[in-house]
């Protein structure tokens, strides 16, 4: 496991840091002062990059890679410059380094802001948005559920990462609230179904992986792996009630498409390569095209609270990307077998990630048995599913020797239904 690179910012160096110099995560800022940009994190300080490429400290192309306050032109630049752009962070912020930039005073002031005191937004822009189902403990809970402990799995779910095509629209950065939606809802005792706000809103704890290179025909899991640009948390937002009645037989449609919150930081592949763990032994041998080359997942310790109006945040669940079956490499690798092109900026969400044990469940869903057994949140209060008010936060670190990568957090506030959206 590799060590801590030390940096000239010293809280930087504290092992509860979740942005060491291992780590520079990608994200966007603003402040009073300044219009939204691309920023580093590291240590309490986020590193205005705009500004140190306009102060001539970094230059990789000869054109501007970040005028925009995205991401994007950096990923359509191509790998060598994203290995180029790190390097060169590295240098500039690494303890006894280059010093044109700890040196200098003046500059340092300018390009070094107080997270604290910065607003984030969208990383980059989304192209399209597609998400997988490819928890084996989360796919085999939700078939109990819906079809009975049988046959949990469908039967095409051990051969390839199944999947379906969602929203870029509604992808949106951590802090934002999200409003319970309305739908279309189909009780057991009902002949017909009524138009309502969704009761059963519910979160489900992903990991988000962002292409950074455009493919246009069928590609190797070893090329889709060098592909993605990195990863986020990703809180696919469900109602599972317009979900159970909508979804025979072309799958999630509207209980979906409200929202799906990503958390500020882009975490690099570079940042996770000593994380990086194999995907569990197969229960049946994949055709040659999905077989992994080498270690694709990555052990990232995730969790997920729930904190109820003026309440205290109470921890639901804990558990590990390792979780699994399909890695984000065999997934995008599936997605190009038709010749399916993908374009920089698609993110593809792993499927929620539930561990065997209950206090591993990644959804309300499974965690309160499809609403049949309350959480207890203390304090005699309980949650089935979300209730207005409630924020959701999921949270990440890959844990290091004396250091971790944190990937920030990833939040939403559940505010209540607007009234009829037909009543105008
Ligand atoms: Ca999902």
């Amino acid at each position: 496991m590799s060590r801590l690179i030390r940096s000239w910012i010293e809280n930087a160096n504290y092992a509860a840091n979740p942005f060491p110099l291992n780590n520079l995560p990608y994200g966007v800022f603003s402040t009073e002062d300044l219009d939204p940009r691309c920023g580093v994190a590291i240590g309490d300080q986020i590193l205005d990059v705009r500004a140190l490429e306009e102060a001539g400290l970094v230059r990789l192309a000869s054109k501007s890679l970040f005028d925009q306050a995205i991401w994007n032109p950096l990923m359509e630049a191509g790998s060598s410059l994203w290995s180029a752009f790190r390097m060169r962070l590295i240098e500039l912020l690494i303890e006894g380094g280059e010093t044109s930039l700890s040196g200098n005073k003046e500059l340092r002031n300018r390009v070094l802001i107080n997270a604290a005191s910065a607003q984030l937004h969208m990383p980059i822009k989304v192209a399209e948005y597609t998400d997988f189902y490819s928890g084996k403990n989360h796919a085999t809970n939700v078939g109990t559920l819906l079809r009975g402990p049988e046959n949990p799995l469908p039967p095409n779910w051990l051969h390839i990462p199944i999947g379906y095509n969602g929203r870029a629209s509604s992808v949106v950065v951590s802090g934002t609230d999200i409003q319970r939606p309305w739908g279309q809802l189909k009780s057991p005792e009902f002949d017909t179904p009524i138009f309502a706000p969704s009761r059963r809103f519910d979160i489900e704890l992903e990991v988000g992986a962002i292409v950074g290179t455009a493919s246009t025909g069928p590609i190797t899991v070893a090329e889709a792996d060098n592909n993605i640009f990195g990863y986020v948390l990703l809180n696919d937002w469900s109602a599972r009630d317009i979900q159970a009645w909508e979804y025979h037989p072309l799958g999630p449609f509207q209980a979906k498409a409200t929202a799906t919150t990503i958390s500020p930081w882009i975490i690099t592949k570079a940042a996770l390569e000593p994380f990086r763990t194999p995907t569990p032994e197969r229960e049946k041998n994949l055709l040659p095209h999905l077989v992994e080359p080498r270690p694709l997942l990555y052990n990232i310790v995730l969790g997920v609270e729930l904190k109820p109006e003026g309440a205290e945040a109470t921890k639901l669940s804990a558990t590990n990307m390792d979780q699994l079956y399909y890695s984000s490499a065999q997934q995008l690798a599936h997605h190009t077998t038709s010749g399916c092109p993908m374009s920089v900026g698609d993110l593809l969400g792993t499927g929620t990630i539930s561990g065997s044990g209950k206090e591993e469940r990644g959804s309300l869903l499974e965690l309160s048995w499809g609403g049949k057994e309350p959480i207890d949140l203390g304090n005699g209060v309980s949650r089935t599913f979300i209730e207005d008010g409630d924020t959701l936060t999921l949270c990440g670190n890959a844990l290091g020797d004396g250091y971790r990568i944190g990937f920030g957090d990833c939040i939403g506030k559940v505010v209540a239904a607007a009234s009829d959206p037909y009543q105008r």
